[in-house]
C-alpha cells in the first residue's frame, strides 16, 4: 500500500534526495568507492560542500557578508551556541513553544534573558504580536515555526536588534529576507536532509564582540574560517542536504515551495473546518502553520481519537499522531510532501465522517 509520510522530523524527503544518496552510498561521483569511506577532504566532498554552501545562497538569496555552515550537534546544540558568541549582557526571546522554552533555558547560562511575551498561557496556541523587543538587548531570538503547536511566524519582522530565528521546521518552505536576521539556524531533518547536519546563516560581522572565551567547536569564527570544514563534518547528510537543494532549484525555488505548501495548508485547513468530526487547534488563521497542521476531534467526537487514529493509519497515513502535550493530530506538509497525500488524509477524513455521523 501506498504511505503517506506525514511525520514531524525526520521527515519526508524528496525521492530525489533518497535515490542519489543510495547511488553515491554505492559509488560515490565516480570514484569506485562509497560516499561513506571517502575522505571529507578529497577533491570530490570538497565540492559537494562548496555546492551545498553556494545552493544555499542561491535559493535564499543570502548577501554578501553571510556565511552558510553545517554543522553537528543539532539545532538543540544551537540554542547554546548563539548565546555563547554573542549574549553580552541581556538577550530578548519571544517564547512561542518548548523548543523557544529550551533555547531560553540555554542563554540563561550566558546572561540575562528578558523574555518579551510568551503563549504558554494557552499551551502556545498562537503568536503573541504586542511586544516590545528592548532596544539593548544583545540580540532577539525567535522560533518560525512550532512544529508542535502548529503556529508560524510566516513573514520576517522587523528588529531593533540582531535578530535570530530557529528555521528547524520551515527552512526553505518560503523566501526569506536574510538581511533582517543575524543569525539563521536549525536541524536538517524537517525540510532539508537526515537527521545529523545543522545549518547556520551567520552574518559574519555580528560575532566577536563578546568577553568570554569560547571552545573551538563552539566558536562560530573556527568553523566560519575553515569554511565549515574544521572538523569532519556530517558527510553523508550534506551530501543529502545538497540533494534536497538541487531538487527545490529545479522546482522553482522556495518561491514554488512557498506556494505549493501554502495550497497543501489551505486544504487541508479547509477540510478541518468543514468536517464536523474535527476542529483545528490554532483559533487564529493567521497564527496556522503551513508546515505542521494540528487538529483534535471536535466536541462530542473526543472518544473517536483512537477509532480516527486506527482508521488513517489503515488508510496508509503515517506519523499523523500530535506531540503528547497537544494530543490529537498532526500532518507535517514540508516540501517534498506531495498534493496527492494531502488528498489522501482528506479523503480519509471524510470517509471516517461519513461512517461515524
Ligand atoms: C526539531 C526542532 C528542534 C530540535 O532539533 P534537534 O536537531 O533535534 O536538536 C529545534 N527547534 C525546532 C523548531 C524544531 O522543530
Amino acid at each position: 500500500m501506498v504511505k503517506h509520510n506525514f511525520y514531524a522530523g525526520p521527515s519526508i524527503l524528496p525521492d530525489y534526495t533518497l535515490e542519489k544518496t543510495v547511488e553515491a552510498v554505492k559509488d560515490f561521483a565516480g570514484t569506485g568507492i562509497s560516499l561513506m569511506s571517502i575522505s571529507h577532504r578529497s577533491k570530490e566532498f570538497t565540492a559537494v560542500m562548496e555546492e551545498a554552501q553556494q545552493l544555499f545562497k542561491k535559493l535564499l538569496n543570502i548577501p554578501d557578508g553571510y556565511s552558510v555552515l553545517f554543522l553537528g550537534g543539532g539545532a538543540s546544540t544551537q540554542f547554546a551556541m548563539v548565546p555563547f558568541n554573542i549574549l553580552n549582557k541581556k538577550a530578548a526571546y519571544l517564547n512561542t513553544g518548548a523548543w523557544a522554552s529550551k533555547a531560553i533555558k540555554e542563554a540563561k547560562f550566558f546572561g540575562e534573558v528578558d523574555i518579551v511575551a510568551s503563549s504558554e498561557d494557552k499551551n502556545f496556541n498562537y503568536i503573541p504580536k504586542d511586544y516590545k523587543i528592548p532596544e539593548d538587548a544583545d540580540y532577539f531570538h525567535i522560533t518560525t515555526n512550532n512544529t508542535i503547536y502548529g503556529t508560524e511566524i510566516k513573514e520576517d519582522i522587523d528588529s531593533p536588534v540582531p535578530l535570530v530565528a530557529d528555521m528547524s521546521s520551515d527552512i526553505l518552505s518560503r523566501p526569506v529576507d536574510v538581511s533582517k536576521y543575524a543569525i539563521i539556524y536549525g536541524g536538517a531533518q524537517k525540510n532539508l536532509g537526515p537527521a545529523g547536519v545543522t545549518f547556520v546563516i551567520i552574518k559574519n560581522d555580528i560575532l566577536g564582540n563578546v568577553n568570554r572565551a569560547i571552545p573551538t567547536m563552539l566558536n562560530y569564527q573556527t568553523h566560519i574560517d575553515k569554511k565549515s570544514m574544521f572538523n569532519t563534518p556530517p558527510v553523508l547528510p550534506v551530501f543529502a542536504a545538497l540533494q534536497t537543494l538541487k531538487w527545490i532549484d529545479g522546482h522553482g525555488g522556495v518561491e514554488e515551495m512557498q506556494k505549493y505548501n501554502k495550497q497543501k495548508a489551505e486544504i487541508l485547513y479547509d477540510e478541518i473546518e468543514r468536517n464536523s468530526m474535527f476542529k483545528p487547534t490554532v483559533p487564529n488563521a493567521g497564527d496556522r502553520s503551513y508546515m505542521n497542521i494540528c487538529f483534535v476531534m471536535n466536541d462530542g467526537y473526543e472518544d473517536k481519537e483512537k477509532a480516527f487514529l486506527d482508521f488513517a493509519t489503515e488508510k496508509g497515513m503515517v506519523g499523523i499522531k500530535g506531540h503528547r502535550s497537544v494530543g490529537g493530530f498532526r500532518a507535517s506538509t514540508y516540501n517534498a510532501l506531495p498534493m496527492e497525500s494531502v488528498d489522501a488524509l482528506i479523503d480519509t477524513m471524510q470517509e471516517f465522517e461519513k461512517n461515524n455521523k
